[in-house]
């Protein structure tokens, strides 16, 4: 098995006319690099940072977080990592930090909004990241981004701690790319606005489909109406990464969507730049690129855009895809 992965890994990730995805791994755990490596994932599309406020009595330090982000960045060198920064609240509970209860989490005091409402929380990590950015190829991801303005106090706090490194002496990389999730609906209204402001998107399906559809990610009751394939949802795929092609930005996914071959076709043709996903689902998915037709795809989506709901959109991709995905 092991040297068959090798052999998936080497192989590039393109359709038969040379439309090349990039695919990267999702990153819940330093210790699941070697993975991510053996699958041929071309770095980390998504470095989730939670679990170290998840798993702790105590808050983080700065040394914590920076050799924790180093140790990370150096071993996917020389691919870059997206580190998201934190996503606490909602449905990632931190017993660490003395929150609130919520009648409605999902919609409360949750990852960006936290962050720059507690900036000392962010600070320490903003400050861990960028100095990890000396050591190889960082980007930084902002979660939940609900419109310009959240973006750009983000963005413009990491400024900040690019002074304060810099007169501390100590090295980062000031030509770190920072970017948006895309995962609220109201990021997909103003994705035009948003792609001047950042340098790149990534679009989080796991919450985006949460929050267009009204469906509580984690609910039993109504996961049967958990559809990925609703005609809004790949109408908003498409609004987003037209206005980041527009904007000269790349627009990744990194949802669960991402790793699933029943929506890989429709994400070629969405002409998505890059998917990230669980290190597992590397191989076949590549493998399933590079029996594709980026023409074939395109072909697909024109159609099931005006499709009125997911069955039907299913039913078109196994007419062209056949009954085994
Ligand atoms: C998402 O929402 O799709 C996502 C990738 O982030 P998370 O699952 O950590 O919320
Ligand atoms: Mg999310």
């Amino acid at each position: 098995l092991k040297v068959r992965l090798h052999q998936v890994a080497h192989l590039s990730s393109e359709t038969k006319d040379g439309r090349r995805i990039i695919l990267r791994a999702n990153l819940d755990l330093p210790e699941e690099i070697p993975f991510a490596r053996d699958y041929g994932a071309e770095g980390i599309g998504l470095f989730r940072t939670e679990y170290l406020y998840v798993s702790r009595r105590e808050l983080p330090y700065e040394e914590l977080l920076f050799e924790t982000y180093r140790r990370v960045v150096e071993d996917i060198a020389p691919h870059p990592v997206t580190i998201r920064t934190l996503d606490l609240g909602g449905d990632k509970f931190a017993s660490v930090l003395d929150l609130p209860e919520e009648i409605n989490p999902a919609l409360g005091l949750r990852a960006i909004r936290l962050c720059l409402k507690e900036d000392h929380l962010f600070r320490t990590q903003l400050r861990a990241i960028l100095r990890a950015s000396a050591y190889g190829k960082v980007k930084i991801m902002f979660p939940l981004i609900s419109g310009v303005a959240e973006f750009l106090r983000a963005r413009n706090l990491v400024e900040e701690i690019k002074e304060e490194l810099a007169r501390e002496g100590l090295p980062f990389d000031p030509e770190v790319p920072v970017g948006a999730m895309i995962e609220v609906p109201s990021a997909v209204a103003v994705a035009d606005l948003l792609a001047r402001e950042a340098d790149f998107f990534s679009i989080g399906t796991n919450d985006l489909i949460q929050y267009t559809l009204a469906i509580d990610r984690g609910n039993e009751e109504v996961a049967e109406l958990y559809e990925p394939l609703h005609p809004a949802i790949l109408r908003f795929i498409k609004t987003t990464v037209t206005a980041g092609h527009r904007a000269g930005i790349p627009v990744a996914m990194c949802g669960e969507m991402a790793g699933d071959l029943l929506y890989v076709p429709i994400l070629v043709g969405l002409e998505l730049d890059e998917l990230s996903m669980n290190p597992q689902s590397l191989p076949e998915v590549k493998l399933f690129i590079r029996e594709l037709e980026f023409k074939k795809c395109r072909e697909l989506v024109e159609k099931v855009l005006n499709l009125t709901c997911q069955d039907e959109v299913k039913e078109a991709v196994s007419e062209v895809f056949g009954p085994h995905i």
